[in-house]
């Protein structure tokens, strides 16, 4: 192996951190009412420090699975319920409905076929960046841990579905040297592939919102988060007065669209790309979290500032989690060879 994976590791996870903790505040708040605070972001977060100074649950949850793939030496389903039930003793940091209600009842020995929510909402997303490093290699593998990993909270096919497209998300970067340039024909298409298999009406729509986000690449922020802010968001979920405003619904399809959409446009630099995804509007810390993982993956460690890196609680942990992934997928991937 001649790519540094260790590198693409750590700055996965940390890029989740990053993205969490940056986004956090601005949960809830519309794109424009965000940019009514500040003229420069960068000195708003220097001049409100106190205001960046935990991740949520998005990372928490990140945490708590990557430590059951290395200690289950990859996804075994009794360990991973495990540790997200000692999330619960964290405690939670603003916890989203569909993990905590389920993890409560996992918490009690409901088995996970019933205690799922059916939510279709980030709550898997948000986590699944240890399975998209550690399944890098195996695609089909991949596919099937992102959507069991997904079911064990969430029932609603679109959460496994966008688990399974930021999985592939992730993988897909980790095998990029660095910077190598994404060719957006493949990369949209690998994307497709991930979940074509999958027999539910909502593929559809899916698929034809990832084949809508590919033709309109070229929009500005604001206008592409206008246009698929709340994409496939149906009554009585969807928020008419945000109609025809920068504001990312907390539904799977709307955020992993969004994210995917942000990222792709902010492929020069680490922190430019962070500042957009926290700033999007509605869900901001876990589309940080997600666009942060896919940031992390794409530029590695080496490239996230040092400054970005020191505003992290618990920040040698990720690190340390990070290294233990990578030498047990290490272990796995010379199994494969
Ligand atoms: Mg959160």
């Amino acid at each position: 192996m001649t790519k540094d994976y260790l590198n693409k590791f750590k700055g996965t996870l940390m890029g989740v951190a990053i993205g969490d903790t940056l986004g956090g505040p601005f949960e809830g708040i519309l794109r424009e009412d965000i940019y009514s605070k500040f003229d420069d972001f960068e000195d708003f977060i220097w001049n409100n420090k106190k205001l960046f100074k935990t991740y949520t649950d998005d990372t928490q949850l990140t945490l708590h699975l990557a430590e059951a793939l290395i200690q289950g030496n990859g996804f075994n389903t009794n360990s991973v319920i495990k540790h997200f039930v000692n999330w619960l003793e964290d405690p939670p940091i603003k916890p989203g409905y569909g993990c905590i209600t389920s993890i409560k009842k996992l918490k009690y020995g409901i088995s996970w076929k019933k205690a799922s929510s059916n939510s279709g909402g980030n709550g898997t997303i948000m986590r699944i960046a240890p399975i998209g490093l550690f399944h890098s290699k195996n695609i089909e593998i991949l596919k099937k841990t992102a959507k069991l990993s997904s079911l064990l909270t969430h029932s609603h096919p679109a959460a496994s579905l966008g688990a399974i497209i930021i999985a592939r998300a992730i993988s897909y970067l980790v095998e990029l040297e660095i910077k190598e340039k994404i060719i957006v024909e493949d990369f949209f298409s690998e994307l497709i592939n991930s979940i074509s298999h999958i027999r539910e009406d909502i593929q559809d729509e899916f698929i034809q919102n990832i084949e809508k986000l590919k033709t309109n690449l070229n929009l500005s922020i604001e206008a592409g988060l206008i246009k698929f802010s709340q994409i496939g968001v149906k009554s009585p979920y969807f928020i008419e007065e945000y109609l025809g405003k920068a504001f990312v619904h907390p539904y799977s399809m709307s955020t992993v669209i969004c994210t995917l959409f942000i990222f792709l446009n902010n492929l020069d630099s680490f922190k430019e790309c962070i500042y957009a995804l926290v700033t999007s509007g509605g869900d901001t810390d876990t589309v940080g979290a997600i666009g942060g993982s896919l940031a992390g993956a794409y530029f590695g460690f080496d490239k996230i500032p040092e400054e970005m890196i020191s505003l992290v609680k618990n920040r040698k942990y990720i690190l340390n989690v990070s290294e233990r992934l990578y030498n047990v997928y290490i272990k796995q991937f010379n199994r494969l060879i």
